[in-house]
């Protein structure tokens, strides 16, 4: 599968985005089609389609962008109330952009579970 996703071309500044963290490993910009009141998505700079493509060797990266999560919810005073972060793979999970994100959903309170139809168990 190619990497070369729109996110790729915003880290790269090739289409513009509203960008409120950056870093060397990480970038985070408000989602365009926003969930919540706040809704950004935090992105590593390395491109890995999915959370089936993670490696060992992605484990600090994959932990650091759970803390720009946290970072950007307590500069924009939401840590206290609470707040959604979730990474959907595939697509079940409703992935559409194959190059892997956090959502970081806050302002409002979130709905459980994610999903309309009744679960059959
Ligand atoms: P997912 O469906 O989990 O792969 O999430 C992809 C997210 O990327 C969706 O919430 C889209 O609204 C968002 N998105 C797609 N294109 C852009 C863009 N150019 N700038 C900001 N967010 C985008």
């Amino acid at each position: 599968m190619s990497s070369d996703t729109i996110f790729t071309k915003i880290i790269s500044r090739e289409i513009p985005a509203d960008i409120i963290y950056e870093d060397d490993e990480a970038l985070a910009f408000k989602d365009i089609n926003p969930q919540a009141p706040f809704h950004c998505l935090i992105i590593p700079k390395k491109p890995i389609a999915t959370i089936n493509d993670i490696q060992v060797e992605d484990m600090p990266l994959i932990g650091h962008l759970y803390r720009v999560a946290a970072q950007l919810a307590k500069e924009n005073g939401f840590a206290d109330e609470g707040y959604r972060v979730v990474m959907n793979c595939n697509a079940n999970g409703g992935q559409t952009v194959y190059h892997i994100h956090l959502h970081m959903l806050a302002g409002k309170a979130m709905g459980w579970p994610p999903y309309t139809e009744k679960l059959k168990v």
